[in-house]
């Protein structure tokens, strides 16, 4: 199938997309600021699981200045639950490079934008192409499979040869006068038609006529990704650790300020699977008095390249009178309200919430 029969195509995905685009909070108000954050927000992460996160972060920083001002505990404590912090402090960052640079806005070119902290090439071209309209293409996840499955071409998605081959079929496809539209559109046709693997629904697509993976049953094949390296599997104990006072506290600590979920806050926890009495000698060496230790049911979290498999340990401390550096003691409420613990300790956090 020719790369024109795709291009002709074009103007019904366009109309398609103003039919069956849904009513999503940043775009009914699409200013540059709002766009972005939503962009970033939704690179792995689910829709459902953004919208409450996003209207609670563009209500408490409403622009580039707030977000910049916002003390990063505070700022950290409103990304909870959506993962991959590092898209937090980056969009801090970049808010704090524009006001350096004498500005209260994001730049308006594709360009520009790629100079900030955490602005790649596909977060450039949503917001270039949807705030300014600039001609450029925004190739993520869902454009490539799309991509891949209308040109029938088994190429690597994620490999450099395979980036580089789709990022310029979207260019030469991006209408000069339709760019965020289209770019929208092709996005809303890959998370919402043209599903993964066996679950596209051709039927519903505007490109099925024209489509070589429809034609030749190939869709579920497409896109071709490398195989990902074995994640590496890391066991550790978390100690959930609740003071004998009233209110009660629990013992948390802060991670450190470089490396994995940094700056965030944890439940104790150590490496390996510990026995109770290795977990009581460690106790004894930070100062904590426990009594007796309750075997709490094991938890994994996946990460990119890494796996937590937990096993953990709840206990009834003695209030410490002193604590070791890093260490704080806090309410639920507090730990609530202030701390951001992230989901990779979600079955503990359930556990204090619906059983302490
Ligand atoms: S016709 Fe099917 S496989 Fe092709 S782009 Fe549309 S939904 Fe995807």
């Amino acid at each position: 199938m020719s790369e024109q029969k795709i291009k002709d195509t074009v103007p019904a995905l366009l109309s398609w997309y103003e039919l069956h685009a849904r009513l999503l909070p940043w775009r009914q108000n699409p200013t540059p600021y709002r766009v972005w954050i939503s962009e970033i927000m939704l690179q792995q992460t689910r829709i459902e699981a953004v919208i409450p996160h996003y209207h609670a972060f563009v209500t408490r920083m409403p622009n580039l200045r707030a977000l910049a001002e916002i003390e990063e505990t505070e700022l950290l404590k409103f990304w909870e639950g959506l993962g991959y912090y590092s898209r937090a402090r980056n969009l801090q960052k970049a808010a704090k490079t524009v006001l350096a640079n004498g500005k209260e806005d994001l730049p308006e070119t594709y360009a520009e934008l790629l100079k900030l902290p955490g602005i790649g090439e596909y977060t450039a071209g949503a917001v270039a192409s949807i705030c300014f309209n600039e001609c450029v293409p925004a190739v993520d996840g869902n454009v490539l499979r799309v991509l891949a499955r209308l040109t029938g071409d088994d190429t690597d998605v994620l490999s450099p040869e395979g980036k580089k081959k789709f990022t310029a079929l979207a260019k030469r496809l991006v209408p000069r006068d339709a760019a965020g539209k289209f770019n929208q559109a092709v996005m809303e046709l890959g998370e919402t038609v043209c599903l993964p693997n066996t679950a596209p629904k051709c039927e519903k697509c505007p490109f099925s006529e024209v489509c070589v993976a429809h034609r030749k049953g190939s869709a579920a094949e497409l896109p071709v990704r490398k195989k990902a390296k074995k994640r590496k599997i890391e066991l550790r104990t978390v100690l959930v650790l609740k003071t004998n006072e009233t209110p009660a506290r629990f013992l948390i600590h802060k991670r450190p300020q470089k490396g994995l979920l940094a700056n965030l806050f944890e439940y104790p926890n150590v490496d390996g699977t510990l026995t109770e009495e290795k977990t009581q000698a460690f106790l004894a060496n930070m100062g904590v008095k426990v009594n007796a230790l309750h075997e709490l049911e094991t938890a994994k979290h996946v990460f990119t390249h890494i796996e937590w498999h937990m096993s953990g340990y709840f206990a009834i401390i003695e209030t410490p009178k002193a604590l070791p550096d890093g260490y704080c003691l806090a309410t639920k409420e507090e730990m609530a309200q202030r701390y951001a613990i992230p989901s990779a300790f979600r079955a503990f956090t359930k556990f204090i919430n619906s059983k302490l």
